[in-house]
């Protein structure tokens, strides 16, 4: 098979060098209307993503399409659906769009997790560290988490109802470097091409203006929700937070390799790296909820760039949940930074001076072996301005 022999070769061109990928994949590309899922497509493209992750990257999947597959099956009449038609195409979509990715993954030797996210999976402090844990575990372990919007229970209120947005979201969630939007438009133009034909063509965008910003009006297509302003949207929320996002055609087969090798597409550049735009945001957090002091020798640790261990805390002070952000502070009371607290007050002040192995018998449950993840912490940046984009996540 052509296809097959495209499974270890490596990307590299433009792709060659990010190391966590977010590939958004639209209900266009992946289902036809009459004639159902694109199968021989889904094949090709899981070919790019084997050779992604072959080549080092953690790889991750947001596809659409239950609504779409789903109405489908249900025989619904096309246009517009109504919330609960839309939300009984999903539930009966998804199950085959997770099937279809399952099997085409395990074909070239990955295994495939369904993630079903919310408005508030991402919103909310607290589901959304598990969100994000779950996530994070699944790539640690080498499989592929295939992402979707919850429709079953989103209603209009709370939903993204695009998953260009929520791709975005995805992206800032697990400091991605690479956002690529795999859609039925080859990149952003100065006006829709569709109607004027002077239209010229953008190929990079260093800064999200407003010239921008007007360039991206119109909607979706009857099967993808998302035009180019959900686009425009999405590359504000993933280069804020460090990822390069890609708007690029999916409609031929093997379009990341295409991309790859240079096919036309819409470059948005990142305004920082992934770790960096999280810490600024982290630093950035004006309000803490509490305080950690800590004893010199993890002091040192911190400084060369270490986690905190609940050994080296020596006093917890405040009322705060999992997530919160909280002072960090030395023996003499100087404040050296701030991070993200894995434990809520009640367990940090359990597990204070004790040893990372004995927290499951302390606690009855076997949490993480520090009590801030370096990752999550800013030191020296105490009431810095926060970083763009990811404010409202945490
Ligand atoms: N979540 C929707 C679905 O899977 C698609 C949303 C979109 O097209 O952006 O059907």
């Amino acid at each position: 098979m052509e296809a097959r022999t495209h499974t270890s070769t490596a990307m590299t061109g433009r792709l060659a060098g990010f190391r966590r990928v977010v590939v958004k994949v639209g209900s266009s590309l992946l289902v036809d209307p009459a004639a159902g899922l694109r199968r021989d497509w889904l094949g090709a493209l899981c070919d790019d993503l084997a050779s992604l992750a072959a080549a080092g990257a953690d790889v991750l999947v947001v596809s659409s399409g239950a609504i779409a597959l789903g109405r489908k099956v249900l025989d619904l009449p096309r246009g517009p659906l109504k919330l609960e038609e839309s939300q009984a195409a999903a539930a009966v979509g998804q199950i085959a769009l997770s099937r279809a990715w399952a099997e085409a993954l395990a074909e070239r030797g990955h295994a495939a997790g369904q993630i079903l996210l919310t408005l508030g999976d991402t919103e909310e402090r607290r589901r959304y560290l598990n969100a994000r844990a779950t996530i994070l575990n699944l790539l640690r372990l080498h499989a592929v988490p295939i992402v979707n919007e919850n429709d079953t229970v989103a209603t209009t209120e709370i939903r993204y109802g695009d998953n260009d947005r929520l791709a975005a979201r995805v992206a800032t969630m697990v400091s991605a470097d690479l956002l690529l939007l795999l859609s039925d438009v080859d990149g952003l133009y100065s006006a829709p091409p569709a109607d004027d034909p002077d239209a010229v063509f953008i190929p990079q965008v260093p800064r999200i203006t407003p010239e921008i910003v007007a360039m991206a009006s119109g909607a979706g297509s009857d099967l993808s929700r998302g035009g180019m302003a959900t686009k425009v949207e999405a590359a504000k929320i993933a280069t804020g937070a460090g990822a390069t996002m890609v708007i690029a055609s999916g409609h031929e087969p093997g379009p990341i390799r295409r991309v790859d090798g240079g096919a036309r597409s819409t470059w948005f550049s990142a305004v920082a790296s992934p770790l960096a735009a999280r810490k600024a945001w982290i630093g950035g957090t004006l309000e803490t909820r509490g305080a950690i002091t800590i004893d010199e020798g993890a002091r040192r640790a911190l400084a060369a760039g270490k986690s905190l261990l609940p050994a080296g805390v020596t006093a917890v002070e405040g009322r705060f949940q999992r997530g919160d952000t909280v002072a960090i502070r030395d023996s003499d009371g100087h404040t050296l930074g701030v991070g993200l607290i894995a434990y809520d007050d009640t367990d940090a002040r359990r597990i204070t001076g004790r040893r990372s192995a004995e927290i499951e018998a302390l606690l009855g449950y076997a949490g993480r072996s520090e009590m801030i993840h370096r990752d999550d912490m800013a030191l020296g940046q105490a009431g810095e301005t926060a970083g763009p984009g990811e404010k409202d996540t945490g």
